[in-house]
């Protein structure tokens, strides 16, 4: 689908705080830290990922919103964050109005992946941050990808809404996308002191076997503190858990990057 990026990867789950933005922000910046040319799209108005990697929107000559709308190339939208290798788009709260306007809009699922196309910076990942909902902008993160990647946070009802995406992610994949896999599965916000953390996480395991990635990201206050400060977690608390888990996940994302052995849509069909 590109010739400059290996890897575009939309961090997608309609639930909001399920680990969406803090999992764009800190893989991101593991990917980076291991040598790998790292963009992260933010797709999201609340605009989290854009604050999360330091950059104000104030700051911000084009966003994610001109981009959508064609009013902007990405290559000139693009900024440079603190770490070396990690450029960001950032979005402002105006991108909620696109939802809206892209809507009489002809190919409307594809403006991010038009734009995309059009760009000429090399990438090893392109990350797309998406918003808590499988509107238009999501559908066009997923339009745009070569794979999805859902964080799932694991609480009670962790799989609801699964069916959901994942019949979503088909219906993109059939109509819109025939390059899009999930790769996969990511569990967040584990606390190993609760019985009810490890049995959702066996849950899970249980559902969609392979897909799930290896890392789990514990609950870490050092996690939630670190985008007020606008920084990854690697520069924020290196040493803390959640910067161990995030460099294990860069390690095994990089590892299983390349590769898509399930057939998640066959596990959807069993989730309906
Ligand atoms: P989403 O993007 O899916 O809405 P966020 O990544 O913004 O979710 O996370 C929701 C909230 O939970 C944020 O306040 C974030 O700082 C916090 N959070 C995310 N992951 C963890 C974690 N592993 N441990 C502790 N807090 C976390
Ligand atoms: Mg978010």
């Amino acid at each position: 689908m590109y010739n400059n990026f290996k890897q575009v990867v939309a961090i997608a789950n309609q639930k909001g705080g399920v680990g969406k933005t803090t999992t764009a922000v800190n893989l991101a910046a593991c990917l980076a830290d291991a040598g790998c040319r790292v963009l992260v799209i933010d797709m999201d108005p609340q605009g989290n990922a854009t604050s999360g990697l330091g950059v104000e929107r104030d700051d911000l000559e084009a966003s994610t919103y001109d981009v959508l709308l064609g009013a902007t190339d990405v290559d000139d939208a693009i900024v440079a964050t603190a770490r070396e290798g990690l450029f960001v788009l950032g979005c402002t709260p105006d991108l909620a109005g696109a939802e809206i306007e892209l809507v009489t809009q002809p190919d409307r699922e594809f403006k991010l992946r038009e734009a995309l196309r059009n760009s000429r910076e090399v990438f090893d990942v392109v990350m797309l941050d998406c918003p808590p909902s499988l509107g238009l902008i999501t559908v066009n993160a997923l339009t745009a990808a070569m794979a999805v990647l859902v964080p799932v946070q694991t609480e009670y009802y962790a799989l609801e809404g699964m069916g959901h995406l994942l019949r979503t992610i088909e219906l993109v994949h059939q109509h819109l996308n025939r390059e899009l896999i999930v790769d996969g599965i990511l569990l967040t916000m584990f606390d190993a002191r609760t019985n009810l953390a490890t049995q959702v996480a066996a849950e899970v395991n249980e559902h969609f076997g392979e897909l799930v990635y290896e890392t789990v990201v514990p609950r870490n206050v050092r996690l939630s503190e670190a985008p007020s400060f606008g920084q990854p977690i690697i520069d924020y608390d290196a040493g803390s858990r959640g910067a161990a888990a995030y460099r294990d996940l860069a390690a095994e994302y990089i590892r299983r990057s390349d590769l898509l052995q399930v057939d998640a849509f066959a596990t959807a069909k069993v989730m309906v």
